[in-house]
């Protein structure tokens, strides 16, 4: 949160009051899980809270969206066939590794959460 004097064209800290100072941070999610390289922001050196214009705020927005659309992700229900699950591996994802029938591969388990499917050459 901030407050803008358009007046002075100047922003300051909501919690200090002081003036914010335009910065360029390294990362940023905009949205949790998209990191954001070179993200503008105003910053408070006291107590470093950010705020982002409206005009930077839709430029964030955007480029997120941007990420989400190129990003390699794919929502999959797990089947059953016997006694094992089975999981559809979509075409874009097996041209993207170089998969196809009968190519060897290696599941290793990553955590609690998942595992890892790699070629073994
Ligand atoms: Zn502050």
């Amino acid at each position: 949160m901030a407050k803008i004097n358009l007046e002075e064209g100047k922003i300051y800290c909501a919690q200090c009051d002081k003036e914010m100072n335009l910065v360029i941070l390294p990362h940023y999610e905009f949205e949790e899980g998209i990191d954001l390289h070179r993200v503008q922001s105003y910053k408070c050196n006291s107590c470093n809270n950010l705020f982002f214009t409206e005009e930077q705020a839709k430029e964030l927005e955007a480029r997120t969206n941007e990420l989400k659309e190129y990003s390699f992700g794919f929502k999959k229900k797990l089947t059953i066939s016997g006694r094992s699950l089975v999981l559809n591996i979509p075409v874009e994802l097996a041209d993207h590794a170089h998969l196809k029938a009968g190519t060897p591969v290696k599941i290793v388990p990553l955590s609690n959460e998942g595992f890892l499917v790699r070629k073994i050459s």
